[in-house]
């Protein structure tokens, strides 16, 4: 197949704007008449450090990064920060978990070995469909901070209002940073591992207050002390260069798109058309509760595990590419990141309604 026979709807590494796969082709043997691949560059190089600042900055700018905070670009993948986090800020050895999906599960198990682990609140109990509302969080004095993942990437829920917390709120963006605005205030930290909406696999983005810097554990390995990536510009050693460089081309496109406002206008467009036709259908059923629905991974089956290899197969053959669910939660997932075109979820709808004609019975 081409590429423009196909849509991608894979959860994590995922589609990226063509643009900047484009401009990442045309520079790949020779950057900017450098006669080197950034593949190539000496990390300390001035070229890198002009592509790492610019990277930064578009990021600040579309986030909105007020100046108490910083901006780090990191190795190891968002499950490095599952210990992370705790080493660098449960100095006091509590932290409350809100425990709403796979990814927040394994956080909090992580965090038991460096401290007290507190559940704010959990819906495993149900299959992880719903996030729990404000009032069910169960807080612990003194808490070096409070953990939730903004989009449960696995079970296809988004938490639709930021928690209201006494200790630093502390996020894992991972599948739904730059698809809509954030008061990045009102964070301690937030994190995101890159290859969901912002570029290859091998780059965490990291974006933490000043203020919480420099309490880490002892024992806490330099590698992932905030303080250290701060005093360094995050380059302790080698950063990911490549996908520090695809970062900064896919944030040129959420710029040219229009920012996270248009983003999130787009995510809106896209999860509406696809929720709208699943929930007339009495063929599929949806796994997330309404009030709690991610834009960004939509979960769902139809009558069998069977029937849902076969959607599988024959969207492979007309383009419709991995729709196949998580291992841990079955079923199926369309996830319709930023770079996911609103004719893909267009598409995706209408191989549901010639699938749905076809197998009813
Ligand atoms: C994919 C994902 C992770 C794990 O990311 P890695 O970079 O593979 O460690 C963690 N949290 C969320 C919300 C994710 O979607």
């Amino acid at each position: 197949m081409t590429r423009d026979q196909v849509y991608n709807f894979a959860a994590g590494p995922s589609v990226m704007p063509e643009s900047a796969l484009r401009t990442a082709a045309a520079e790949m043997l020779n950057y900017h008449g450098s006669g080197i691949s950034v593949m190539e560059m000496s990390h300390r190089s001035a070229m890198f450090q002009d592509i790492f600042d610019s990277a930064v900055e578009k990021l600040k700018k579309l986030m909105s990064v007020p100046d108490t905070h910083e901006i780090l670009l990191l190795q190891g993948g968002a499950t490095t920060q599952f210990a992370a986090i705790p080493m660098n800020l449960i100095q006091g050895g509590d932290a409350d978990y809100a425990v709403t999906g796979n990814f927040s599960s394994k956080a909090a198990k992580e965090a038991e070995k460096y401290g007290r682990v507190h559940i704010a609140c959990s819906s495993a109990d149900t299959g992880f469909e719903h996030i729990p509302v404000q009032s069910e969080l169960r807080q612990t004095a003194g808490a070096g901070y409070f953990y939730y993942c903004a989009n449960n990437t696995v079970y296809g829920t988004e938490w639709q209002y930021v928690p209201e917390v006494s200790a630093p709120l502390v996020c894992d963006m991972s599948s739904d940073i730059l698809s809509r605005p954030v008061d990045v205030s009102k964070y301690g930290l937030i994190y995101a591992g890159a290859q969901k909406n912002m570029a290859p696999a091998g780059l965490t983005v990291v974006i933490v207050d000043k203020s919480l810097v420099g309490r880490e554990l002892p024992y806490t390995p330099q590698i992932l002390s905030y303080k250290t990536m701060v005093d360094s510009g995050s380059m302790l050693n080698t950063p990911p260069c490549w996908c520090i460089y695809m970062l900064s081309l896919t944030l040129d496109w959420v710029e040219a798109q229009g920012g996270v406002a248009a983003m999130d206008r787009l995510r809106h467009e896209r999860a509406d058309m696809v929720y709208d036709f699943l929930e007339n259908s009495s063929f599929y059923r949806l796994h997330a509760r309404a009030d709690s629905r991610s834009c960004m991974n939509i979960t769902f089956r139809t009558g069998s595990a069977g029937l849902d290899s076969e959607f599988v197969s024959g969207a492979e053959a007309a383009g419709l590419m991995n729709l196949k669910g998580h291992k841990v939660a079955g079923g199926l997932r369309a996830s319709l990141y930023n770079a996911m075109p609103v004719e893909g979820a267009k598409a995706l709808v209408e191989y549901m309604k010639k699938f749905e004609v076809e197998h009813h019975v």
